[in-house]
This record gives structure tokens, C-alpha cells and sequence, in this order.
């Protein structure tokens, strides 16, 4: 199976765990690290709406607990037929973990078809590190 196609579909299964009660929109997000470990995202939602996460960053957030901080790729899944990327919210903390904007971002367009890209397109000028150091 193509690379691609592979991390989407460990992406597209863990949409299956995903809470959302409010939205019924299911996320799931594959976050393919350096070691060639994927970790596994969901979004999780709130009744308290704000406190809610989205699959990229609980994917993000699960591999940085567990020792890794260099990605490779990250494939998110939402329900069939409509086209998904990363939020700007994601989009942001994503490029803090890739300072050059090569992270690759994965995802079906409408019409299925995989289409990859990178953090750096998604997010152009990126807030990073070293802006505050240069406070
Ligand atoms: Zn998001």
C-alpha cells in the first residue's frame, strides 16, 4: 500500500474513537513520528465547547507524552465526501514541531482522492520560536 494511503487509513480507523456527542463530526488524525512510529489522534469534544480538542493536536500531545518531538506526516480523516485540514489552531501547533514547514499533511479531498501538502504551505510565516527571542 502506498505510504500515504496507509497513514490515512490508521487515521480513517481512529476516527472510530472520537467524542463528539455535539458535533457528531468524527476526526481522526495519524501522526507518522521520525522513529516510524504512528501515533494515533481523536477528536475529543466538551460540553463545554471550548474545551475541546481536535484529532491533530490529542495526536500531538499523546506522542510528546510519550518521549517523541520529531514528525514526519500527519494523515487526518473526516467523514466521507467532505474535504478536511488541519484548523488554524492545529495548523500553528503543528509548525511548532516543523521548524523547516516539511511535515507533510495528508487528507482525502471531496471526492476521495489523496491529497498531501505540507504545514509550511498550509501555514505560510508561521509564529515560531524565534520571534520570542527576539523580544
Ligand atoms: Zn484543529
Amino acid at each position: 500500500m502506498d505510504p500515504d494511503a496507509a497513514l490515512l487509513a490508521v487515521a480513517e480507523a481512529a476516527r472510530a474513537d472520537a467524542y463528539a456527542p455535539y458535533s457528531r463530526f468524527q476526526v481522526g488524525a495519524a501522526l507518522l513520528c521520525e522513529d516510524g512510529t504512528v501515533q494515533r489522534g481523536c477528536n475529543v469534544e466538551n460540553a463545554s465547547y471550548p474545551a475541546g480538542i481536535c484529532a491533530e493536536r490529542t495526536a500531538i500531545a499523546a506522542a510528546i507524552a510519550g518521549g517523541r518531538r520529531r514528525f514526519r506526516a500527519i494523515a487526518v480523516a473526516g467523514p466521507d465526501g467532505i474535504a478536511i485540514t488541519p484548523c488554524g489552531i492545529c495548523r500553528q501547533v503543528l509548525s511548532e514541531f516543523s521548524a523547516d514547514g516539511r511535515l507533510r499533511v495528508i487528507a482525502r479531498d471531496a471526492d476521495g482522492v489523496i491529497r498531501a501538502t505540507t504545514i509550511g504551505a498550509l501555514l505560510p510565516g508561521a509564529f515560531g520560536p524565534d520571534a520570542l527571542r527576539q523580544a
